[in-house]
């Protein structure tokens, strides 16, 4: 006995088609017309689009960061996700100051194996790369994990050097890994924090006068050149602004290996969120900063031309009012100076519905666009398909039921994410998840919470992923 789906409309990257779907087990084994009922559990379709299961490849759950923790678990975080139709996330693994990379992953596994609600994945993001830690990356392909990513900005924390950077791609490029970049010069960023807090500035707006989108720009420049020189792979994660894109544009244009994303974040808010009264701008503090609005079009242009391959999240969110209430701290963090506001934004829950929405019914792309951006692209590039971000004969039954005309209002109060305020709190949509099944098993229906932890599994990925 498996699960039917009838009457329903497939959406893939490739098309979309009326047809009944059979899954066995955790695979889809049948797509076709009229499928017999047989003793199959059917899940009713009627007016439904079926699509792929959301893939988040930019998440940090319980990450240790400005002298606290994200707010979500690979439990609570998880469960946000499903509940917007996100069945897999690729979270980053921080190399420990001192450490090995496989000291790292260990931790990160020990955070996830019992929680876990979702399926999941690792990038490796070097910090610390020594010698004996540059001979350990091979390695890490054998783990499973076939991404590294490094840091060009929070200097003195995460942040490294041009030979470093350029020695990674080298052993990557080798190995059929990929490398992601965040792309902010550090140096210069450093010393306009410094300049700033000397002039007495020190509310959240600031922290975005110290990070222009000109050092973004000449980093995203530097990491495409070096990565043309090693023959790389490169994804340059949370791209916001003209500066950045134009680069990426200009090194795909030459043939490079370059892709890049945006999170939801960049494409809805601005700096004027920033300059919000009461301290409420520190809400949206994450680096790079939110930006303009003329950056927005920049960006929904690059998704529609394919410049960009992804909208991912950063999710990373810290309480608005955390240390009280039984919470970690959070934002209050950062009072009286911007530059110790926890770096993040709670997202996971609401990108596919925000990317519907304002993408799809607001006539950006189609649904097929939406689907690639969503499941198929951060599938392929990060050596995930064809087992996820598709529903094709022995793919996953990793199944979002979406309904086209639910209606909602985005609130804190009803999300699920662990934080007190959401990004687009009082937004009117239309557009999102009725069930959701994780390799065949009904994880959301509606309201209701019907998984359990240990349910999601860690993906070991393929190495040589595609360049899209
Ligand atoms: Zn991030």
């Amino acid at each position: 006995m498996g699960t039917l789906f009838k009457n329903g409309t497939v959406i893939n990257a490739g098309d979309s088609f009326p047809a009944d779907v059979l899954v066995e087990g955790e695979k889809v084994v049948l797509i076709g017309q009229k499928i017999p009922n047989g003793n199959h559990k059917i899940v009713d379709a009627k007016g439904k689009y079926l699509m792929p299961g959301g893939i988040d490849v930019h998440t940090h759950l319980e990450l240790p960061f400005g002298g606290t923790i994200s707010s979500d678990d690979f439990n609570t975080g998880h469960c946000a996700a499903a509940f917007g139709g996100t069945t897999t996330h690729i979270d980053f693994v921080i190399q420990p100051k001192g450490g090995s990379l496989h000291d790292g992953l260990e931790e990160w596994h020990k955070k996830a194996g019992h929680k876990a609600m979702i399926d999941y994945g690792f990038h490796l993001a070097i910090t610390d790369l020594r010698p004996e830690v540059m001979k350990e990356i091979p390695s890490l392909v054998a783990d499973g994990v076939t991404s590294l990513k490094l840091f060009m900005a929070y200097k003195n924390v995460f942040q490294v050097d041009d030979a470093t950077l350029f020695r990674a791609m080298m052993t990557a490029a080798e190995h059929g890994m990929l490398i992601m970049v965040h792309a902010e010069n550090g140096d210069v960023v450093a010393d306009l924090i410094d300049k700033l807090l000397a002039e007495g500035k020190t509310d959240p707006y600031y922290h975005a006068v110290s990070r222009p989108s000109a050092v973004e720009g000449e980093a995203t420049g530097r990491a495409i050149a070096l990565a043309g020189v090693a023959g790389c792979p490169l994804y340059v994660v949370h791209m916001t602004c003209d500066e950045a894109v134009t680069q990426l544009r200009l090194g795909r244009q030459r043939g490079l290996p370059v892709m890049g994303e945006t999170c939801v974040q960049y494409l809805f808010l601005t700096v004027d969120d920033l300059k919000k009264p009461n301290y409420e701008g520190a809400k949206f503090v994450c680096s790079p900063p939110i930006r303009t609005e003329y950056d927005q079009q920049i960006l929904w242009n690059a998704l529609r031309d394919r410049t960009l391959q992804v909208v991912s999240t950063d999710h990373c969110p810290f309480w608005f009012e955390g240390g009280v209430k039984g919470r970690i701290a959070g934002k209050e963090l950062g009072k009286g100076n911007f530059a110790k506001i926890p770096n993040g934004l709670p997202v996971i829950e609401d990108r596919m519905k925000i990317m519907w929405h304002y993408g799809v019914n607001g006539e950006h792309f189609d649904a097929n666009r939406f689907v690639e951006l969503m499941s198929t692209n951060p599938a392929k590039i990060f050596g995930l398909y064809p087992r996820k971000g598709t529903i094709a004969v022995g793919s996953d039954a990793d199944i979002v039921v979406w309904d086209p005309k639910k209606r909602e209002t985005v609130s804190a109060r009803t999300h699920h994410m662990n934080v007190d305020y959401n990004l687009f709190e009082g937004r009117k949509i239309k557009g999102g998840v009725d069930k959701v099944f994780l390799r065949g098993s009904q994880i959301v229906d509606g309201d209701q919470w019907t998984g359990h932890p240990g349910q999601g599994q860690f993906l070991k990925r393929n190495a040589y992923a595609a360049v899209l």
